[in-house]
C-alpha cells in the first residue's frame, strides 16, 4: 500500500520534479548503454550530461523521448516558408528564369563528443561521427560549394572517453575533417570556409583558457595525444553574448560573414545567458553572459548597415517540439520552451533562421517574432543522432532569403548513406578509441550487486553512499556531501571497469575540503529544500546521520545531525569535502561559499576509483539509514 501511495505521489512529483524525471531516464539509459558494448572493446557511454543541465535549468527533459521513432518521423516532416512576393518569381521559374541562389545549411547541436557508435533509436543503430559525416556528405552532394555545416554548441564537454580522455580534441578534429580547402588553421575566418560553430554551456566546463586552447591549438599539459602538436579548429566559432567581464568585449568573434556568388550570409552565435548557473563557477570566471536577443540584434544592426540581408543565428538554447501526428503544425504553439520563444520573439526582422540546441530534442517550426516575421527554428536532437537539413533560396537583388525549409533527419546507420561511414572520420574514431582503450577497459573491481542512484523516500541511495564515502576517504574529512545531479548512471553487478565509473562521474570535478561550523552543516542541509531550490536536492552524505521532518518549514527541516552517536555541536568546526561544482555554490548550495580553509583535492572520479580498489572484493554499498524522513 505504501509503495502504491509512494508511486502515486512520485508521479505527481514527477511532473514538477526534474530530479526524479532525470533519474528515471538515467536508469533506462543505463540499460541501453549496457546493450551497446562495442566490438573493439571500448565501452560506449551514452550518458547524457544534458540531462543535468536541463534539470538544473528547471526544464522538462526526457532522454527516452530522443529514442522514439514517432518523434523522429515527426521531425523529418519538412517545414517550409516562401516570401509572398515570390509568386511572380515562381512564374518566372517555370519559364526557366529563376536565378535565386540556393544554399544549404546542415546543422547539428549537442554532439557531446559522440565519436563512437552505440546509440539506438527504436532499437536501430544511429549516429557516431563517421555515420553522421556520411549523411552530411550525401546531403551536400552536388552543391558542396553552397553548403555550410554549422553547430549550435555543446560540441565538446560531458563526452564519452574516446573524446574526453583526449581532452575533446578528436571532436574538433572530426569537424576539421568536414572542412573544405578554404578552412585553414591560420585563417579560419575565410569567407568560403564551410564550417561555423558556436559555444554551448559545456564548452565552458574547463574554463575559458582551455576553451580557447581547444579552438586555437596548443598542447594540453597532459596526454595522451592523438594530434601532436594539437592545432585547434580550422573553422571559426562565434558567440555574441559571452563577453569578458573586464571590458565587455566578446570572448570570441560575435559573428562571421560568408560569401557565395556575391551574396553575403552572416552567422551570429549565442549561448544561453543562464550558463553561469549550470557551469562550475570557475569555468565562467571573468565572463559575463548578456541577454541573447539584445546581443544578437546589436550585431544584426551592424550587418544590415553593411548590406547583409541573409542572417542565421546559431544559439545554444532551445525547447522541445510537441509530438504531433498528421500534417505539420506551423506556429509558436508547437514549440515548448519559454526561453527560446522569448528570444525569437525579440529578434530583429532580418534574422531568417535560428539553429538551436541545448534541449537535446527536435524543433522544426516557423516562429513569429514580435513583428510577425516568421523565423525558421530548428534543433536536431543530440549526440550525432540527427542533423537539420535546411534549404535557403536567396534573391540576388535583395540579397535576402525568399524561401526557406527544413527537415530533421535521423542518422540511421542501417540504411544508406549510413551504411558507408566516412572512412577518414572512421579512422579518426578508431584511433581515438584505441588510444583510450587501455584506460577505459581496466577492471577496477567486482560489484556484488547493482549499486544504484535511485533514492529511497528519505533521499538516500546506495550509489550516493558509495561516492560520498569515496570522497570522505580521499581527503579524510569528517563529512562528505555529494550533489545528486552529479551521479549520472548506475553501477551494475559484476566487473566494473574504469569506463563504467567514468559514466557514473563524467564531469571531472575536483574535490574541495573545507571547514564548516556545525550550524553551517545544518544550514547546508536545509538548503536542500529552501528557495531558490526549485525541487528538493538531497545531498548524498558520509560521516553523519540525520532525520528530516517533511512537516517543518523548508528552511528548518533538519531535526538533528549526528556524527556517530553524538549530536553536532553547532559552534564546533568540522571538516567537510564536496566537489568543486557545489563548493562554488552550484545547485544553490551557497552555504559552502562560507567554508574556511578551502583546499583542493583529487578529481572525483579518481577518488571513486581509488576507493573501490581499496575495498574488499566483491564490493557493495547499502542504504544504511544515514538519512531518515519523518512525515
Ligand atoms: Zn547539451
Ligand atoms: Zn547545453
Amino acid at each position: 500500500m505504501l509503495v502504491i501511495l509512494g508511486r502515486a505521489v512520485s508521479l505527481v512529483v514527477l511532473t514538477r520534479n526534474c530530479s526524479l524525471f532525470c533519474k528515471r531516464s538515467a536508469i533506462r539509459r543505463c540499460r541501453v548503454f549496457v546493450s551497446g558494448l562495442l566490438s573493439v572493446g571500448v565501452l560506449l557511454m551514452t550518458f547524457e550530461a544534458g540531462t543535468q543541465e536541463m534539470c538544473t535549468a528547471g526544464h522538462e527533459h526526457d532522454e527516452e523521448e530522443e529514442t522514439l521513432q514517432s518523434l523522429r518521423v515527426a521531425a523529418q516532416v519538412p517545414v517550409s516558408w516562401r516570401a509572398p512576393q515570390q509568386a511572380f518569381r515562381e512564374a518566372r521559374a517555370q519559364k526557366g528564369e529563376d536565378d535565386n541562389l540556393r544554399i544549404k545549411l546542415l546543422a547539428i547541436n549537442d554532439f557531446h563528443g559522440q565519436l563512437s557508435t552505440g546509440r539506438l533509436v527504436s532499437s536501430r543503430p544511429v549516429g557516431g561521427a563517421a555515420v553522421l559525416a556520411a549523411y552530411l556528405n550525401a546531403a551536400q552532394a552536388g552543391m558542396e560549394d553552397r553548403t555550410f555545416i554549422v553547430h549550435a554548441g555543446d560540441h565538446v564537454g560531458a563526452t564519452p572517453p574516446a573524446s574526453a580522455l583526449l581532452q575533446d580534441e578528436p571532436s574538433i578534429s572530426f569537424l576539421n575533417l568536414l572542412a573544405n580547402k578554404h578552412c585553414t588553421y591560420r585563417r579560419p575566418n575565410d569567407q568560403k570556409c564551410n564550417l561555423v560553430g558556436t559555444l554551448g554551456n559545456h564548452e565552458f566546463d574547463e574554463g575559458k583558457d582551455e576553451l580557447l586552447r581547444l579552438l586555437d591549438g596548443g598542447n594540453h599539459p597532459t596526454g595522451p595525444f592523438l594530434e601532436n602538436p594539437y592545432r585547434g579548429a580550422k573553422f571559426p566559432y562565434v558567440c555574441a553574448n559571452a563577453v569578458r567581464t573586464a571590458d565587455q568585449e566578446p570572448l570570441i568573434d560575435p559573428y562571421v560573414v560568408k560569401k557565395i556568388k556575391g551574396v553575403q550570409i552572416a552567422f551570429i552565435g549565442a549561448v544561453l545567458r543562464q550558463t553561469p548557473t549550470i557551469v562550475t563557477p570557475t569555468g565562467v570566471a571573468g565572463i559575463t553572459f548578456l541577454d541573447e536577443a539584445e546581443a544578437i540584434n546589436r550585431y544584426v544592426a551592424q550587418l544590415k548597415a553593411n548590406g547583409v540581408r541573409t542572417i542565421v543565428v546559431l544559439i545554444h538554447q532551445g525547447g522541445r517540439q510537441t509530438t504531433y501526428q498528421g500534417p505539420t503544425q506551423i506556429g509558436a504553439s508547437v514549440v515548448n520552451g519559454p526561453d527560446i520563444q522569448d528570444i525569437v520573439t525579440r529578434l530583429d526582422d532580418e534574422v531568417d533562421v535560428v539553429v538551436s540546441g541545448h534541449a537535446h530534442s527536435f524543433t522544426n517550426a516557423l516562429l513569429k517574432n514580435q513583428n510577425g516575421k516568421e523565423i525558421l527554428l530548428t534543433q536536431a536532437f543530440s549526440a550525432s543522432t540527427a542533423y537539420a537539413d535546411i534549404k535557403l533560396e536567396i534573391d540576388h537583388k535583395s540579397r535576402d532569403v525568399v524561401a526557406k525549409s527544413a527537415s530533421i533527419i535521423t542518422t540511421f546507420a542501417d540504411i544508406a548513406p549510413g551504411l558507408t561511414p566516412d572512412p577518414k572520420v572512421a579512422q579518426l574514431v578508431t584511433q581515438a578509441e584505441q588510444t583510450v582503450a587501455p584506460l577505459v577497459n581496466e577492471v577496477i573491481g567486482q560489484a556484488a550487486i547493482d549499486i544504484v542512484q535511485a533514492e529511497n523516500s528519505a533521499g538516500e541511495s546506495t550509489l550516493g553512499n558509495l561516492i560520498a564515502d569515496s570522497q570522505r576517504a580521499a581527503v579524510q574529512a569528517d563529512f562528505a556531501f555529494m550533489n545528486p545531479g552529479g551521479i549520472r548512471t548506475d553501477i551494475l553487478a559484476g566487473e566494473v571497469t574504469w569506463g563504467e565509473l567514468f559514466a557514473v562521474q563524467p564531469f571531472g570535478n575536483s574535490l574541495v575540503k573545507m571547514n564548516l561550523t556545525g550550524q553551517q552543516v545544518y544550514d547546508l542541509l536545509n538548503q536542500q529544500w529552501a528557495p531558490p531550490q526549485q525541487f528538493p536536492r538531497i545531498l548524498k552524505t558520509s560521516g553523519l546521520t540525520y532525520p528530516w521532518d517533511n512537516n517543518r518549514p523548508v528552511n528548518d527541516r533538519i531535526v538533528e545531525v549526528r556524527k556517530g552517536d553524538i549530536p553536532l555541536d553547532r559552534g564546533a568546526t568540522y571538516s567537510v569535502v564536496v566537489n568543486s561544482f557545489i563548493a562554488a555554490g552550484g545547485d544553490n548550495f551557497t552555504v559552502l561559499l562560507q567554508g574556511t580553509n578551502q583546499v583542493g583535492g583529487p578529481v572525483d572520479l579518481d577518488a571513486l576509483v581509488d576507493y573501490i580498489e581499496s575495498l574488499p572484493q566483491p564490493f557493495t554499498a547499502a542504504i544504511e539509514g544515514r538519512i531518515t524522513r519523518l512525515n
